[in-house]
């Protein structure tokens, strides 16, 4: 064991730990990312980013990222099923004018690995290829890790403060004993990049029995697809190949089986699931969780990278708070609980309720058909999937005023 203590170990490179890693490394703080991947590398994913990603990437000095990286820009969404599809717009309010109308598309790989060298130029240490084993403990405090590293040897570091952003099916949650599967929502995703797609302004989502495909444009021009299924779809499969069984799903959706007339399929697909989680604290003495591994539902609205983006400043914030002042540790850890529950709380459960609706092709054919006679709903809609509006803002006659307003 390195008899160095970092201020901070980040286990896990995804936006949530970069990003987290990023900020604290440009607060001062000496900082150690691992990850059990080299990257780039690729990370299951419909690959669009909320408008509000921004003013997070903004704060880390990384404005400009998305348009230097050819991220397609993603007007809004085109919600289709039962026979019944509605377009929306992100809106942008009047008091909101520094966040986009649009969203991104943009492969993980590439806006991952690109976080990672920001991390890395601001001098954090980065480890790939380094898998967590276990969390290490001094008076039932955490103290540090255990990996295993490419050669399958030993690795230890120690910190003052360890994070867990190794993703949705997180192993420090695990060790932590804070992890709790939400068994109702048994799903897995099947994704994969196409060439030969012609570029659209907005988001494919086309509902389908307990599930859905997502898919929007992406950089250099490609598609990105995502079908999610129940679990149960997969014992069920009679098809002969995933191609077969991602047409007869399409079969019934037929936007995106015209866009896939003629496409191309650049690599093989690649299965995750299930990724419904939550946890039953994210912070213990030692050690918070961030992102996915704080828990997660589904990715229908994507604002996973937005959660991750999020989750990383507040956390960041309440690190640099307890190391600048430990005695004060515990209280600002309780405001990052009180941050994260306050902001993803109502997203979280909003998207659980979704997830219940979409069992009922009755609730979706009727609610499709209302949005498609008063549009602006759907915007409404579409726009908070965005995140540039809290569901707690519906409840206020100023939001209805600004919303009146907005472009
Ligand atoms: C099918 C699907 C589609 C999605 N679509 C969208 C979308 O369009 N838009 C959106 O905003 N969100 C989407 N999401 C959610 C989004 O992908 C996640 O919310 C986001 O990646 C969370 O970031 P993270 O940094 O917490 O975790 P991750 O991005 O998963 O990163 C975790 C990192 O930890 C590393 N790691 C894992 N285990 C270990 C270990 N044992 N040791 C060391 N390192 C480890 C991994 O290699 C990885 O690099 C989707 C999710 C799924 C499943």
């Amino acid at each position: 064991m390195r008899n160095e203590v970092a201020d901070v170990l980040v286990i896990g490179a995804g936006p949530a730990g970069s990003a987290l890693a990023l900020q604290l490394a440009q607060a001062g703080f000496t900082v150690t990312m691992v990850d059990r991947r080299e990257f780039p590398r690729h990370k299951p994913c419909g690959e669009f980013l909320s408008p509000q990603c921004v003013p997070y990437l903004q704060q880390l000095g990384l404005g400009g990222m998305l348009d230097e990286l050819g991220a397609h820009h993603v007007e809004g969404m085109q919600l289709s099923g039962y026979g019944a599809s509605t377009g929306g717009r992100f809106r942008q309010l009047p008091d909101r004018a520094a966040i986009g109308r649009h969203g991104f598309g943009i492969r993980r790989e590439v806006f991952d690995h690109r976080l990672v060298q920001a991390a890395i130029a601001a001098g954090v240490e980065f480890l790939p290829r380094h898998d967590f084993v276990e969390l290490t403990r001094t008076d039932a405090v955490v103290d540090g890790a255990r990996f295993r590293d490419a050669q399958g040897q030993p690795v230890a570091r120690r910190a003052r403060q360890v994070v867990g952003a190794d993703g949705v099916h997180s192993r420090v949650a695990k060790a932590l004993g804070v992890q709790r599967r939400l068994d109702w929502l048994d799903q897995f995703a099947l994704v994969a990049h196409f060439e030969g797609v012609a570029p659209g302004p907005v988001a494919d989502v086309q509902l389908l029995p307990g599930g859905f495909f997502a898919a929007t444009t992406v950089d250099q021009g490609l598609y990105s697809l995502n079908l999610v299924l129940p679990r149960r779809a997969l014992r069920e499969r009679t098809a002969a190949d995933w191609d077969q069984f991602v047409q007869q799903h399409a079969a019934g959706s037929p936007a995106i089986a015209a866009r896939l007339q003629g496409a191309r399929r650049l690599q093989p697909w690649r299965g995750i699931g299930p990724f419904g989680f939550r946890t039953t604290t994210a912070t213990v003495p030692g050690c918070a969780l961030v992102g996915d591994a704080a828990g997660y539902v589904d990715p229908m609205t994507g604002e996973g990278i937005y959660f991750a983006l999020f989750g990383a400043r507040a956390l960041g914030d309440a690190i640099t708070a307890a190391l600048h002042e430990p005695g004060t540790a515990p209280a600002a850890m309780a405001r990052y609980r009180r941050a994260r529950a306050r902001e993803l709380g109502p997203r979280l459960q909003a998207s659980k309720l979704l997830q219940r609706a979409i069992r009922h092709p009755w609730l979706v054919r009727t609610f499709l058909r209302s949005l498609q006679r008063w549009p602006r709903w759907t915007d409404l809609l579409v726009t908070l999937t965005g995140d540039t509006i809290h569901p707690r803002e519906l409840v206020k006659p100023s939001f209805w005023r600004a919303w009146r307003e907005a472009s």
